[in-house]
């Protein structure tokens, strides 16, 4: 990880701040990689060079490449670029409900399954639906936290389509909660994101929860 200079000239609140998501400066080789993933298979306290985990660094690294595959993916642009579809005579909520999500959490790397409910009341553009589906799968194939995403998608949402507002949800069950330390299963975490008219108009997001069919969460 890169870091950023400090100036010492300014205040520490006026220091500029590391990004969340910084982009990284290089990427190792894919033998590099394998490499890694012996040395963790080697940690796990097996033999790297056994026939069943021969070829198991090239997988892994083949999986990374998938389940890592929306770094460098712009949701934002895929958003603005504009669609065909007439659909100016339409101005009530555009909501996709019940997307697969499939993403890996930053602290574990390991996966959280669930779905996301993503509406908009558009405003400035309109977009296609499978593009809704389309965001919420570039942020979920990067190193996640369920609140990050769903805020991600969200904003995303806000930036790439000016609408008058934006409600995104996502049910979630973590396998780092139901593998690990306490072996609980079933758990799901809830989390939600409501921007402009979503946030402020009560009747609004009632009536999201109501179609997304979580009146329980609210
Ligand atoms: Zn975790």
């Amino acid at each position: 990880m890169k870091k950023l200079p400090i100036d010492d000239s300014l205040p520490e609140l006026l220091r500029p701040r590391p990004a969340r998501r910084p982009e990284p400066v290089s990427r190792p080789t894919r033998a590099q990689a394998e490499a890694a993933v012996r040395t963790l298979l080697a940690w796990a306290g097996d033999d790297p060079d056994r026939e069943g985990l021969r070829l198991t660094p090239q997988r892994v690294a083949d999986a990374y490449r998938e389940y890592f595959s929306g770094y460098g993916e712009d949701a934002i642009a895929l958003l603005a670029d504009p669609v065909v579809d007439d659909v100016s005579d339409y101005d009530d909520i555009i909501l996709l409900r019940d997307i697969p999500v499939l993403s890996h959490c930053e602290h574990h790397i390991a996966p959280f399954i669930g779905r996301a409910w993503v509406a908009y009341l558009p405003g400035g553009r309109v977009t296609g639906l499978s593009r809704l589906a389309r965001v919420v799968d570039i942020y979920a194939r990067r190193l996640q936290t369920q609140e990050a995403l769903t805020a991600e998608i969200a904003d995303a949402l806000d930036k790439g389509l000016e609408p008058r507002g934006v409600a995104g949800l996502i049910e979630a069950e973590h396998q780092c909660i139901a593998a690990r330390g306490i072996r609980q299963r079933g758990m799901t975490a809830v989390t939600m994101r409501f921007t402009g008219a979503f946030e402020t108009d009560q009747a609004l997001q009632a009536r999201f929860l109501r179609v997304a069919g979580r009146t329980a969460a609210a």
